[in-house]
This record gives structure tokens, sequence and C-alpha cells, in this order.
């Protein structure tokens, strides 16, 4: 790490507008609008605002002074160490006042930045519901989605001027999209009206866009849902958004899903419950009935005593963890119903039975009157 004074070049005694007046000096000749796509001088940018930084706060320069670059790392903690500036726009935020007084309000720095961060700016977010059934949780499903949405302008790049010709930049603002007003003794920044805040002109419009940049497009997407999804899980497709504007970024597809109810099942996370009715006579001696899974049917074994309300549970029927692993389970309950009448033959049967295991049952229908 070069010293802080000679990334300046300046005096180890020099005084605070020298070091200022400096920076000015090399700010001015690194500046990332004068040399775009320069990686040595972006480096030597920020060198000289880390330098900047830290000489022309008395307290960071007098620990420099006494222990050097060693000195800075102890001082971080407490927010006032060299700033470390990773990005360029960092050095505007936390320099802005000087460069708007070396290329005049809305010309330099923030305002240079800021018109083309305005012009270079990322599409929107698109968000897309999606219906998936129960059945396509189980394994995952490779689904179809069509949409419209804006692409850049392939005629112009998006730069919505006529190809050969390029914008202007905007006279009103001078490019920085935003126009200072003067209100008593403030000045108020608003959207420059002339170009609403583009920061240029266009001259002649692109045919293709009319000057837009963008055209409407239908776009059509195949992805891949992946098994154990449950409504409101949302999947994030980086890129598949709304194209950028000017060069920008495209935004990014959010995908939300919305699984369908199937009425034969209640999910709960991985477990399925369902619901089977059987008579009092397979519940008592037991059985095996056929139930249906979500993709198919299998057979489920009642066990001779089994009552209203019992569980049967069906291992790996359920829904698979949405990370993979094994599948969660289908629960049975089961619905124990009686005969509302009985014929004759079985009101005898059964009440040989109860006479046979000592059971008090009521006297037969007609018995009472019978006697009378
Ligand atoms: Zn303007
Ligand atoms: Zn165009």
């Amino acid at each position: 790490m070069r010293d802080y004074y000679e990334v300046l070049g300046v005096s180890r005694t020099a005084d605070k507008d020298a070091i200022k007046k400096a920076y000015r000096q090399l700010a001015m000749k690194y500046h990332p609008d004068r040399n775009p796509g320069d990686k040595a001088a972006e480096d030597k940018f920020k060198e000289a605002a880390e330098a900047y930084d830290v000489l022309s706060h008395d307290e960071k320069r007098s620990q420099y002074d006494r222990f050097g670059h060693a000195g800075m790392n102890g001082f971080g903690g407490f927010g006032g160490g060299p700033q470390g500036f990773h990005d360029i726009n960092d050095i505007f935020s936390a320099f802005g006042d000087i460069f708007s007084d070396l290329f005049g309000p809305g010309m330099g720095g923030m305002g240079q930045r800021g018109r083309s961060r305005s012009r270079a700016r990322r599409g929107s977010d698109l968000r897309y519901r999606l219906e998936v059934e129960l059945k396509d949780v189980i394994s995952g499903t490779q689904r179809e989605i069509q949409f419209e949405t804006d692409d850049a302008c392939k005629t112009c790049s998006g730069s919505g001027a006529k190809p050969g010709t390029s914008p202007t930049t905007c006279l009103t603002c001078g490019g920085s999209g935003q126009v200072v007003r003067q209100q008593g003794f403030f000045a108020m920044s608003t959207t420059c009206p002339t170009c609403r805040g583009e920061g240029v002109m266009i001259k002649e419009m692109c045919p293709d866009c009319r000057g837009r940049g963008r055209k409407p497009v239908h776009r059509k997407l195949s992805i891949q849902v992946p098994a154990g999804v449950e409504t409101g899980t949302q999947l994030r497709l980086s890129g598949e958004g709304e194209a950028g504007y000017q060069g920008g970024p495209s935004g990014d597809l959010y995908v939300q899903l919305l699984v369908k109810d199937d009425p034969r099942f209640e999910r709960d996370g991985q477990t399925l419950h369902g619901e089977i009715h059987i008579s009092y006579l397979q519940a008592l001696l037991g059985t095996e009935v056929e139930v249906e899974t979500v993709t198919g049917s299998t057979k489920l074994e009642v066990r001779p005593g089994s009552h209203d309300g019992s569980e049967v549970r069906l291992h790996n029927e359920g829904v698979p963890a949405i990370r993979g692993g094994r599948r969660g389970d289908l629960v049975y309950h089961l619905k124990v119903e009686f005969p509302k009448k009985l014929t004759k033959k079985e009101e005898e049967l059964l009440r040989e039975i109860a006479n046979e295991t000592g059971v008090e049952v009521m006297a037969p229908a007609g018995f009472f009157g019978r006697r009378k």
C-alpha cells in the first residue's frame, strides 16, 4: 500500500488546502467519466480518494502519521478508518461536494454519475402466478409459461435514436436529469421536465420503437417446478424479467406458485391426510381395501378391531421435501359406518352375539306391544 502523502504528491506538512487541491487535481485526471473503461485509472481514482479521506480528517491523519497504515486498521471499528472504497459511487457519495465545485453543480461527480445511472437502469422484476396440481408437486414438473414484456429495441440497441444518430445531452438540465430551483434560501432539485430525468434528448427517433428504445415482446419460457413446492413458494429466474434500460441489466422473474387443492387430500407440510369409509364389520373383522394415492392407488390394510378415527399410515405416499430427501406419509383416517336399518337376519345374528357375550340390549321392537 502506497504512502498517502506520496499518493497525493504532497509533503508531510502540507495544510488542508494543499491536500484538497492535490486531491482535486488527481480526481479530475482519473475521473471515471474521463477514462471510461480504464481499470488503472479507476484504481488511481480510488487510491486518491482513500488517501484524501484519511489526510483530510485531523484525527485520522494524526493516527496515520504516528502508526502508518497499521494505525488505520484499528480505527476502522469506529467507522473512522480509511473507507476502503470498493465502489466508485461510494466515493461520489462521500466527496460529492468536492466534485460539484470541480465541475459545477449538476455536471460533475454526483450529477454525472447520477445521469449515467439513471440512463442505464435495471429492468423491472416481473411476477407470474403459476397454478400446479398436487401430483406435480410429487415429482416436480416442467411447465411452459408465456407473458408479455419489454425487450430492448434491436434496431437502435435500446437508445431510442434513429440508427446513425445518437441521443444528445439535454440542454435544460445539462444531462443530469435534474434541475435545481432556487426558492428563497433553499435549492430544490427536481426531475428535469424536458427530458423527464433521462438526461438526453432524441432528435431523430428510431422508426422501429418510436424513441422508446424498447419493444413489447411475447415471451415463452420453460421452467422447472421442483418437487415439494407449496402455495406461496417463489421461484426466482434471474435476468428473465423486463429488459434493462439503455444497456442496464434485466430484472428478475419471480414465479409464485399456487398448488391447487385436491379434494381427496388435506396437506400438512409433507404429510397428506385422506379419509376412507368402511363398514363396522370391516372395522371389527379387519379387511384390505383399495385406496387412492396422489398418483394412483394402493392396498390399505385395516386391522381387526379398528375403530372410528383409527389412522392407517402409508409410508412414502406423501409429499417430498423441497430440498430432496424421502417423501412424507399419506395418513388415512377411518370412518366407520353403521347401518341405519338391520335386516331381519342381521338382527337375529346380532342378538345371538349379544346373548353369547352377555351384553344387555333393548328388547326387539314390538316385543312390549305383543305382551300387552
Ligand atoms: Zn433534462
Ligand atoms: Zn428502436
